[in-house]
């Protein structure tokens, strides 16, 4: 084991060079590792904290450069083409690898992956074609487009197959899943990291608030009943181990209103969900990731203060004195120049203290 480990000192190369690549560089060099974040963007908000090379996800040279220049890679996207991986995996041990990534690019494979695992789903159909309009069963439903959705876009609500029908068509007659809608009681995420030994840790539940399929607050602890919380946390170390993964993965999950708890989707990396675990918890979720794609023992995953997570979204992010005033505000704010709306621009955990 000890061979395999990559010690503090090493450079940790990242596929990507979002919030989610720039937080795992700070991780990274608390704990003395260097980083390189790669991505096609000139200006890069990991590039900020980080050293950071432009180049594009299908241009094997470049690629081939970055990879001399780091002893392990990891990504912070799940949409980072499968063919990117493979070909940084020719020079260096990519973490978590390609198989996370081709199911979690592809809703209907994804949700396959899950049954096949044993872990219970929405009821959901192919929609390829009109005649899986015209057969279509599980309604009412939201249609997805497989591949490209995320933060709710490329989604539709739909109650009967007339409203498929319109929305498939909007949605360009892409492949699509249709799921049944699920009446639940509450959304939750287990974050899950598994080492290179196969030893698992999950993260304390979190309970997660969406809006316009936006994650804007996480709880923790979820305030859930015991059982729903081990039934999550099992299901999220089934996912990391049927994964075989090396690194982090986030399970999104729906918790019914009988208790039953479903999986939604899968995220091979650090999640917005997860966000709370820097300031509060023994371990962030950046530094387990930095951990497990080291060879490193996993850390601790204890509660330091129940908290609550708010995405800073759009403007929201102006109010940044507010929250510096606030004393039980821990304020990010990830470098981006432009407050879009539907951007994350920023977080704030707000932390219970005394
Ligand atoms: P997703 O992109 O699949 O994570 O969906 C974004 C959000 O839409 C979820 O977090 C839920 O709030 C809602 N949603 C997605 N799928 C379903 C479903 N089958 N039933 C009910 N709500 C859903």
């Amino acid at each position: 084991m000890r061979d395999r480990i990559i010690p503090p000192g090493a450079t940790i190369g990242i596929l990507g060079a979002g919030q989610l690549g720039r937080m795992t560089a700070l991780a990274a060099a608390r704990l003395g590792y260097k980083a390189l974040s790669y991505s096609p963007e000139a200006d890069a908000i990991a590039g900020q904290v980080a050293p950071h090379m432009q180049g594009e996800y299908d241009d094997t040279a470049a690629l081939a450069r970055f990879a001399a220049q780091v002893d392990v890679i990891t990504y912070e996207f799940e949409n980072v083409p499968e063919a990117t991986v493979v070909a940084c995996e020719k020079h260096k041990p990519v973490r978590p690898g390609v198989r996370p990534i081709h199911f979690a690019q592809h809703r209907l494979r994804e949700k396959a992956f899950f049954r096949q695992a044993g872990l219970g789903t929405a009821a959901y159909q192919a929609i390829h074609t009109l005649a899986d309009v015209a057969g279509a069963t599980a309604l009412p439903g939201i249609l997805k487009t497989c591949t490209d959705g995320y933060d709710g876009k490329g989604q539709a609500r739909v109650a009967n197959k007339e409203q498929l029908a319109e929305s498939w068509e909007k949605l360009g007659r892409r492949e699509c899943i249709l799921e049944a809608l699920v009446d639940f009681q509450a959304e939750v995420s287990a974050i899950v990291a598994r080492g290179l030994d196969g030893r698992t840790r999950c993260f304390p539940i979190g309970l997660n608030d969406h809006r316009d399929g936006i994650l804007r607050t996480t709880t923790v602890p979820s305030g859930l009943p015991a059982a729903v919380v081990t039934e999550a946390e099992r299901l999220g170390v089934r996912l990391a181990n049927s994964l075989e993964l090396v690194g982090l993965v986030a399970l999104e999950m729906f918790v019914t209103k009988d208790g039953r708890v479903l999986a939604n989707e899968m995220a091979p990396r650090p999640h917005n969900s997860g966000h709370w675990t820097i300031d509060a918890c023994t371990t962030s979720q950046f530094e387990q990731l930095v951990r497990a794609v080291c060879g490193l023992p996993l850390g601790a995953v204890d509660v330091l203060a129940p908290s609550r997570m708010e995405n800073l979204i759009g403007d929201e992010a102006n109010d940044w004195l507010r929250y510096l005033s606030d004393p039980t505000a821990r304020l990010h704010l990830y470098g981006k120049a432009k407050a879009r709306p539907g951007r994350k621009m920023g977080h704030v955990t707000f932390l219970t203290l005394g």
